[in-house]
């Protein structure tokens, strides 16, 4: 988000100096500047033990694609937290172990996506509400659904370091 307006008292914003990074955004009453910002999140890759990972269509993202878990880190969180967190509240897996898998600038949403790989036993998914449909489904075969992702993009990208990290195509 770029600020035109104090996001606290609504006054027009001018501009300061504020070193390494340039004229910044600057509220004068609130003293305050107003640097540029974007949305964090993550999404999460599932899998259990027979390398199968979990592919879920959320309704207000796509209702032809699936994709992995994913969320807003909300204040005061971690990414860590917040992945383990969404895996609960959108699938109801109990995450055993978490691995960080990079980030991710999506731009067309102007978010960072924090990657994350998990894993856990294989148990039956309890979906929320904004997931319309979720299944366990053999790694390789997850392109066949998955939302066309390309190199650079969270999704293409954390599920092949998953590939690469389960010996599941040549490096
Ligand atoms: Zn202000």
């Amino acid at each position: 988000m770029r600020y035109k307006y104090c996001p606290n008292c609504g006054k027009k914003l001018t501009k300061i100096h504020a070193g390494d990074d340039g004229m910044v955004p600057y509220c004068e009453p609130c003293d305050k500047r107003w640097f540029d910002s974007f949305q964090s999140c993550v999404i999460v890759l599932v899998y259990n033990e027979f390398d199968e990972i979990v592919l879920s269509k959320q309704w207000y993202l796509s209702d032809e694609y699936t994709a992995f878990t994913s969320g807003f880190i909300k204040p005061g969180e971690n990414a860590e937290e917040c992945a383990v967190r969404e895996v609960k509240e959108e699938i109801g897996q109990d995450i055993e172990n978490l691995e960080y898998a990079g980030t991710y600038w999506l731009g067309m949403a102007d978010q960072l996506m924090h990657g994350f790989i998990a894993y856990t036993k294989k148990n039956d998914l309890v979906l929320s509400e904004e997931i319309s449909a979720a299944d366990w489904v053999p790694a390789l075969d997850a392109p066949k659904t998955m939302f066309p992702d390309k190199p650079g993009g969270p999704l293409y990208e954390v599920y092949h370091k998953f590939l690469k990290m389960r010996g599941l195509e040549e490096s």
